[in-house]
């Protein structure tokens, strides 16, 4: 495929969120007050995946404005790293009622628009938050607890990418020891970030001493949706 200019995939995510306003693919539709696309930069290196719109977002047409999300601004803050740089959307467009977890029928329904959003944006990392999205985005029934923390090679939206698992920021809320894990986590972001692109498995990755000091990487799925 022809690379496609920063613009031209902004614009394609444009034309994304008008589809996603109409969309009516799972009953969520009947229910919701707003879509809630993500909100960011298009052409952000890091994108956040949560779950699924809140009370907060479903008024506001807008990921993570809770506490939740008031939390999530601040780990950003404190790596030095500003909301509008990076790219926030979930699992989910549409609030599940009560906050209930998402069911299955409604993911498989709402995740073309996940896949095709890291497609258009093309982040280097892409954070998942808890255990549906990460889950979803490396195809795996490992739980955020066993997986947190650790960088996962995986295709994504036609491109090898990291997904770095992290705990939810909800459930940094209702624990400290949480909390403190999701910050040391948050910690190893801006390494990251900066870290080669993975490479297909094959060819001679150059060793930098950041790459050599972090746990080995599954081997990247060939599978995509
Ligand atoms: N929790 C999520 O997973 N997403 C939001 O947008 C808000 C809270």
């Amino acid at each position: 495929m022809q690379p496609r200019s920063a613009e031209e995939r902004r614009a394609e995510l444009v034309e994304l969120y008008r589809e996603a306003q109409a969309c009516a693919r799972c009953p969520l539709s009947k229910t919701r007050t707003n879509v809630v696309f993500g909100s960011g930069n298009a052409d952000a290196d890091l994108m956040f995946v949560g779950e699924a719109p809140g009370m907060h977002e479903d008024q506001q047409a807008l990921p993570f404005v809770g506490r939740a999300g008031q939390l999530l601004t601040k780990l950003l803050e404190e790596i030095g790293m500003a909301r509008d740089q990076v790219f926030i959307a979930n699992v989910l467009q549409s609030r599940p009622p009560g906050n209930r977890d998402p069911e299955p029928d409604e993911i498989d329904a709402c995740k073309p628009f996940l896949h095709r959003k890291i497609e258009l944006i093309e982040p280097r990392v892409v954070c998942t938050l808890g255990n549906f999205s990460t889950k979803l985005l490396t195809r795996s029934q490992r739980g955020i607890t066993s997986v947190h923390g650790r960088p996962q090679v995986h295709e994504l939206g036609g491109r090898l990418l990291r997904v770095y698992p992290l705990f939810h920021p909800a459930a940094a809320l209702r624990s400290t020891k949480t909390l403190e894990e999701l910050r040391a986590d948050f910690a190893r972001l801006p390494a990251l970030l900066e870290e080669p692109p993975p490479v297909p498995v094959g060819a001679v990755a150059p060793v930098t001493a950041a790459v050599a000091a972090q746990p080995a990487e599954p081997a990247p799925s060939t599978l995509f949706d």
